[in-house]
């Protein structure tokens, strides 16, 4: 009996398996493996297609009226996997293994966790000498760690949630959900500067073990190497260990299909995905027309990899930043393993249009005929696809990101544009902004702020007053007009935005700036700052009254959680007048919200409001992230109908 796609995702333990697991007669009473046809991990196994080794596992294996009928990952106490704890005091097995770790955790300890799809590091999340020396050891420190609680009671003691939050974290997926914080029980070095925790409840009986044996919250964090992704293999758990942790709690059944933790955030407007991954995938994605088959290889950050045929699409679990060549190396192999899943052999392959991303590289290079997606059509058709867009009307969408090449070989990222599966056309972008350093202004927010502060004509002095010599030497070469990259990304406005109001000067991660600035943010209503349009071929935000005004308020010692609230209201308004615009020169009804700052819950929120205010349809990301881990599937839907025409062609020839 072969299980469906959807059930072969890894999901969390069922109630009849808990059952079992909490029966003091049951042959699985508090077996960490416990798990059935229902539930428990299937993709991260892989296919297994033996017979179990233990007399009773096969009887339950040929019982057709038992849960574990035909369910080739049956395992017991006789025959199933063996934790292990491996630490300096030694080696320990089972009941053991587990004490001391628990003890340990306790005792303020780093433990190397493996998981269903991966490695965690677990350390108490209420020890904050703890969490530090996690975060010195691992290199990491500001990007914030999830939690997991005991149970939704914990949960609720660190955080405020509601019904729609507590199905969701309760839910067979268990993902992370970024919820708003509550109180101060935890360390302060789990989530620096943020306003939201990551939390999430166990998933498997070994982790309903751990939570109940040692802290009630523990940071629960992907293990991995610095810029490699998360550890799925033993050796490289050792290795971890050895750099970082003070044990090793593992067990003796490899880990074939890796997946992180999914991730979501709470929002209004519905959970904001985030990180599609364990539990999400395997699971197909219904396009709306049929796909030759194809493969849609994604962007550099944040990648994921697509696979469809017919009205099927997989989308793979987070592979990463493919910088690195232990990412690299695991792009390529879950390519090959994800076409061998979907019983998909491509005959052709999508791509983004920019040519250093690694993955552009492989689609040059793989040999398959190739489709070219730019990366804002991509953003948009993704959503398109996952609301099942089915006209051929074009939508509008609004797409704001950190940067994507354009067509014209700019840097785009604060795009208007009108967009179905079969093209697109560019109506209108923001104001863009010079990236002085290139790179090292991404990295260095103050950077951007004093690129603003230049472009709207102020004096950079009265912001930076113990300006260093470079940012003299850069606000000169601003002033003279040196020819530094521009980009019209609207997280470059929010990067200008967090440093002028002194929140973030300098990021150690990726969208660090923003999140912090909306963390400040006051919740109440405010209005929004001034800004321009202009008109040349296409419409101009023009942020530079924005940044006046908002200088102005900053030297008359305005508070900074009214300032960034007003500054998200701004952006707000902009997609507001930006839509109008759209929606007088095409009469569309509908605009997409896609790219990364679109998990900004406050801009979200705010332009949701303003645009449903107006009459439109707003279509947000549900299951599948706006940000670049969503590419690759707005890449194959693209190409999908690119083909489709191509093919209808040579046949009338
Ligand atoms: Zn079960
Ligand atoms: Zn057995
Ligand atoms: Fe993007």
């Amino acid at each position: 009996m072969a299980r469906s796609y959807d059930l072969r995702r890894d999901l969390s333990i069922c109630a009849d398996c808990i059952r079992e697991f909490t029966d003091v007669d049951d042959r699985r009473h508090r077996f960490p493996f416990i798990q059935c046809g229902d539930c428990g991990p299937s993709f991260a196994l892989g296919p297994t297609k033996e017979e179990p080794s233990c007399q009773a596992c096969l009887a339950e294996f040929r019982n057709s009226t038992g849960r574990r009928f035909g369910f080739s990952k049956i395992a017991c106490p006789d025959c199933g996997p063996v934790l292990r704890l491996v630490s300096h005091a030694g080696l320990a097995e089972g009941e053991t293994a587990l004490t001391r770790a628990a003890s340990l955790l306790h005792e303020g300890g780093i433990v190397v966790v493996k998981a269903t799809a991966g490695f965690h590091l677990a350390v108490d999340a209420c020890n904050e000498e703890a969490v530090r020396r996690l975060r010195t050891r691992k290199q990491r420190p500001h990007k914030p760690f999830a939690v997991m609680a005991r149970d939704l009671e914990w949960v609720e003691r660190v955080a405020y949630l509601g019904a729609e939050e507590r199905a969701l974290l309760l839910g067979p997926e268990r993902p992370i959900l970024l919820l708003p914080r509550r109180g101060e029980a935890l360390a302060p070095s789990v989530a620096p500067g943020l306003s939201d925790l990551g939390l999430f409840l166990p998933s498997s009986a070994l982790q309903l073990l751990l939570m109940e044996a040692g802290p009630p919250l523990q940071v629960m964090t992907s293990a991995n190497l610095s810029g490699a992704p998360t550890a799925r293999d033993d050796d490289e758990a050792l290795r971890i260990l050895q750099q970082v942790g003070d044990a090793l709690l593992h067990f003796n059944r490899p880990i074939e299909n890796h997946a992180d933790d999914s991730v979501f955030r709470a929002s209004a407007r519905g959970a904001i995905p985030i990180r599609r991954s364990r539990a999400l995938v395997p699971r197909a994605i219904l396009l709306p027309f049929e796909a030759p088959p194809l493969l849609a290889v994604g962007g550099q950050e944040k990648n994921t990899v697509c696979v469809a045929e017919g009205r099927r699409a997989f989308l793979s679990q987070h592979i990463g930043d493919l910088e690195g060549e232990a990412a690299w190396a695991r792009f390529v192999e879950d390519i090959e393993r994800l076409k061998e899943f979907a019983g998909i052999e491509p005959a052709a392959v999508a791509h983004d249009l920019h040519p250093d991303y690694r993955s552009t590289r492989y689609a040059l290079e793989c040999g398959l005929p190739r489709v070219a997606v730019q990366h804002h059509h991509a953003h948009a058709a993704a959503l398109l696809a996952e609301h099942g867009w089915r006209s051929d009307e074009p939508a509008m969408a609004v797409v704001f990101d950190g940067t994507g090449l354009g067509d014209d070989q700019g840097l785009w990222g604060g795009e208007f544009l009108l967009a179905n599966f079969d093209g697109y056309q560019r109506l209108g972008h923001l104001r863009p902004l010079a990236l002085p350093g290139g790179s090292a202004a991404i990295r260095n927010p103050w950077r951007l702020a004093l690129a603003a502060l230049i472009d709207a004509e102020l004096p950079p002095e009265a912001f930076f007053p113990e300006s260093s010599r470079s940012a003299s030497i850069l606000a000169e070469r601003l002033r003279r007009g040196d020819d530094f990259p521009r980009s019209s990304g609207a997280g470059r406005w929010f990067d200008a935005a967090s440093a002028l109001l002194g929140v973030r000067l300098q990021v150690s991660y990726d969208g660090q700036a923003p999140a912090e600035l909306e963390s400040i943010a006051s919740k109440d209503p405010v209005d929004p700052y001034p800004f321009d349009l202009r008109f040349d071929q296409i419409f101009q935000i023009d942020l530079r009254p924005t940044v006046r005004a908002l200088a102005a308020d900053l030297s008359e010692g305005g508070s900074p959680a009214l300032l960034a609230a007003r500054f998200h209201e701004t952006m707000a308004r902009a997609i507001e007048t930006g839509c109008l615009h759209l929606r007088a020169s095409s009469g569309a009804s509908a605009v997409a919200l896609g790219g990364g700052c679109f998990q900004n819950r406050l801009l979200l929120e705010r332009a949701t409001a303003r645009l449903e205010a107006i009459g439109l349809r707003v279509l947000s990301a549900r299951e599948v992230p706006q940000n670049d881990g969503g590419l690759s599937l707005g890449q194959a839907a693209i190409a999908a109908r690119r083909l489709a025409r191509e093919i209808a062609a040579s046949s009338k020839r």
